[in-house]
């Protein structure tokens, strides 16, 4: 497959044409932002970490019956794709209170959602997404009712699907962006599932294990990348993690006292 010209470029990914009729190159570039752009940076192996972890979603998500866009991987941050008509919509889907709705209305952060809240925004950087409500999506012509409701049911799925796969892993899934397209008559999973959409915590501990790392500094954000994606592929961990947990695996100092 030939890489061909550009076709869009977003904050942290890159789209292209090829020579395969109705097939893309995403490339998934080391930048990273927050705050509407306002903070920006070039992170090294970023992009290929987010590349990996989508990757495997959407094959996870694809094997459980739900449609995406993924064909395969050309090599670490480069993804074919098929060619979809993007809807410009932002799917979140919350199962515990953080961030903007925080923010925005009276809830407690770390308070459970049962059922899940969806939460549809407008993707338009220049209004700085602004959420949307049904009738509005409507009367934009953005999608039929019936499309609204499709995507709200795959949406839920999703999270059903990757819940089960974070807990499995020691991971809660806070919250999640999606967003869909169309191919056909069929809609379609789209973008990207990474650490950069979705707010993940460790069960155990609390911490932050996504985009928040980066946010709000709390901590070394490709350290965690990385662990993330090691977690739930479960992929052997890198050559110098190894060497490291061989180093303390036979080092003879004598263990730390339990922290309670
Ligand atoms: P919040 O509305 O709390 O800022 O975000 C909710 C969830 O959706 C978080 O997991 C966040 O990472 C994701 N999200 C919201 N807007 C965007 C966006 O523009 N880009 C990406 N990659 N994720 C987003």
């Amino acid at each position: 497959m030939k890489q061909k010209g550009l076709l869009y470029t977003g904050k942290a990914k890159s789209v292209y044409h090829t020579d395969v009729k109705g097939q893309l190159i995403v490339e998934f570039r080391d930048d990273i932002t927050a705050f509407d752009g306002g903070k920006k940076d070039r992170l090294k192996n970023k992009g290929s970490y987010n590349a990996e972890a989508s990757a495997f979603i959407f094959e996870y998500l694809e094997k459980n019956g739900v449609s995406t866009h993924f064909v395969k991987m050309l090599d670490p941050r480069h993804m074919v794709v098929r060619e979809l008509k993007m809807i410009p919509l932002e799917v979140i889907v919350r199962n515990i209170a953080a961030g903007s709705i925080v923010r925005n209305y009276p809830f407690k952060e770390g308070s459970k959602l049962n059922p899940p809240v969806i939460v549809i925004d407008y993707k338009d950087d220049a209004r700085h997404d602004p959420m949307l409500n049904d009738d509005l999506i409507v009367a934009l012509k953005i999608a039929t009712p019936a499309e609204l409701e499709k995507i709200k049911k795959i949406a839920l799925k999703i999270n059903t699907l990757l819940v089960k796969l974070m807990a499995a892993q020691g991971i809660t899934l806070v919250d999640f962006k999606i967003e869909f397209g169309r191919a056909g008559k069929t809609i379609c999973l789209g973008d990207e599932i990474s650490m950069d959409s979705m707010r993940l915590w460790d069960k155990k501990t609390g911490e932050s294990l996504d985009k928040d790392v980066y946010r709000f500094e709390k901590g070394d954000v490709m350290e965690t990348y990385n662990s993330v994606v090691q977690r739930i592929t479960k992929r052997a961990p890198a050559k110098a993690k190894q060497k490291a947990v061989a180093a303390k695996k036979t080092s003879t100092k004598k263990p730390a006292a339990k922290k309670r």
